[in-house]
């Protein structure tokens, strides 16, 4: 086999400072499946845009059969043979299978376009590939699993002999995966090179010839698929550099506060994101959910908050049945959250810092008075509050929007934490802040768990879900897949195990240790 793209010595910083690749060196031949795994975070997308000319390398040179290229742009990586199968797909609804493939490569009959020749074209590269495709419907009509199908046809038409896909099955049914992996086997066995980006381990193992493992933006490893196991590639993705030590005391949980029962729930596309999952939250206890993104950790606290709608199953407040209630009134009852978006669902971007602080907090006493809202109380709260937790800033008057990522964070971490809740959801407290603003933020958890609050946390940073939990529940595929109920002795390659459904609690284990 020969070698097809090469990257050595890539580095990418982005324009934030983030350095998200570092000395990348990187191999692939003609003729492989060859996989690139990696935590959240690893910098496995950044390396892939660059090798599709949608970012730039920093430092580091591409070839592309022993040849140096410049992949400045998507058309240049195309002219280079490398092409990219989206995983949110970029085809047109409302158009027809075969007008998607021929875009912007159309054929012309005279000044029009040539319908009939684009269905041959697209005919004969489905034959040729053994892809078939229903050349004559609309897009918007077939299923994901076939949208998928069109999007690789596209690639192959326009000469990609290197083939990037994104995740591809997270999208998929199993049967279509089944599918996927014939026709990608095949391709490979025409002399295609496929680049296979996945958590999943046991899809690695059954499609790749060989696997690359990135951390923390860094290539560790790679070795060909028959000499590693899924527990070797697991260990090799996960497991720190530097530990941060999270100081806290032992927990010491009370009464059950809040009960998911056998909730399930589904996506806008009908996929089962929540399969009948069960848990329950007592008072003192931040109860951490973990998972590899996309396997129901987020979901749960979005259920419970009521920001999707739950199938079937219930949640719970103290015996009260709070499922399917409105977002105002799940808040009312005492249900915070601090949603992972805060740019889109925390803040007003526009309104003031004492506006965000005090937003859905208007009509509470304190703040109303005989007949107008009592404009100094509420001055005086929001000045107390940026105190308190440290939001740098001009003044209350600024607009929110000007902040730094981690002080608009503490901005709705403050307002949330600040209404006396009973249940704290908290989705990713951290990403995208500055090391003292997620320290601070991880410091006020603890103390309102000491407090009595039950907290819910649900982070991708292993190590902060791992020093900040008490309890743990990880997430695989919509259910709860183990349970800790101390955390104090697992290990991050332990988590990363379950996390990646190599290993795997029966569901009786798990409910003997939630309600031992
Ligand atoms: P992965 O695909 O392995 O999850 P990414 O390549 O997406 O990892 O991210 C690697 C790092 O680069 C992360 O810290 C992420 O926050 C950061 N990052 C990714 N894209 C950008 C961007 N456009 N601007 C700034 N930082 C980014």
């Amino acid at each position: 086999m020969d070698e097809i793209l090469r990257a050595e010595h890539i580095v990418k910083i982005y324009d934030n400072g983030v350095m998200a690749n570092k000395d990348i060196n990187f191999a692939a031949k003609r003729g492989e499946i060859h996989a690139i795994c990696g935590e959240n975070g690893a910098g496995k997308s950044t390396f892939m845009k660059m090798l599709y000319g949608i970012e730039q390398p920093s430092e580091g040179t591409i070839y592309v059969k022993g040849k140096e290229v410049h992949l400045t742009s998507s058309a240049k990586a195309i002219e280079c043979s490398i092409g990219m199968v989206h995983q949110h797909f970029m085809l047109v609804p409302s158009l027809t299978v075969a007008e998607n493939v021929v875009l912007g490569v159309e054929p012309q009959k005279g000044i029009r376009f040539d319908k009939k020749e684009a269905v041959r074209i697209t005919e004969e590269i489905a034959e040729k590939y053994n892809l078939p495709v229903p050349t004559n419907e609309k897009v918007e009509d077939i299923s994901v699993g076939m949208k998928q199908r069109v999007e690789i046809i596209k690639a192959l038409l326009k000469g990609a002999e290197t083939l990037i896909l994104d995740e591809p099955t997270t999208v998929l049914t199993p049967q279509e995966t089944d599918e996927l992996f014939e026709e990608l086997k095949h391709l490979r066995d025409e002399g295609h090179t496929i680049l296979f980006i996945s958590h999943k381990l046991y899809e690695v193992k059954k499609l790749c010839d060989r696997v690359s493992v990135m951390k923390n933006g860094r290539m560790v490893a790679t070795e060909n698929i028959s000499d590693v196991t899924e527990t070797d590639i697991s260990r090799l993705m996960v497991g720190r550099d530097v530990v941060e030590v999270i100081e806290k005391t032992k927990a010491d949980p009370k009464e059950t506060v809040l009960k998911v029962e056998n909730i399930t729930c589904r996506n806008s596309v009908g996929r089962k994101v929540l399969d009948k999952v069960s848990m329950r939250v007592r008072s003192g206890e931040i109860f951490g959910v973990a998972g590899v993104e996309g396997n129901g950790q987020h979901e749960v606290l979005e259920a419970i908050a009521s920001m999707c709608h739950v199938e079937s199953g219930s949640i719970s407040l103290y015996d009260k049945d709070i499922t399917n209630q409105s977002i105002r009134k799940i808040r009312d009852m005492g249900i915070t959250h601090i949603p992972e978006d805060r740019m889109v669902h925390g803040t007003a971007k526009k309104f003031s810092i004492m506006n965000n602080i005090l937003a859905g907090r208007h009509r509470a006493k304190k703040f109303t008075g005989k007949v107008l809202l009592n404009e100094r109380a509420i001055a005086e709260e929001a000045e107390y509050l940026i105190k308190e937790y440290r939001v740098k800033c001009s003044g209350k008057n600024q607009e929110i929007g000007m902040l730094s990522g981690g002080n608009i964070q503490k901005v709705v971490v403050a307002r949330e934490f600040s209404q006396d809740p009973k249940v704290i959801l908290v989705d990713q407290p951290s990403r995208g802040i500055d090391i003292g603003a997620a320290t601070f933020i991880r410091e006020k958890l603890v103390q309102l768990r000491d407090e009595g609050k039950a907290i819910i946390l649900n982070s991708a940073d292993l190590n902060e879900v791992l020093g900040l939990s008490d309890s743990l529940a990880v997430f695989y595929n919509g259910k709860i897949a183990a349970y800790f109920e101390d955390t104090s002795l697992l290990t991050e390659e332990e988590l990363g195990l379950y996390m990646l459904g190599v290993k795997k609690m029966d569901s009786a284990e798990i409910e003997r240790r939630m309600y031992a």
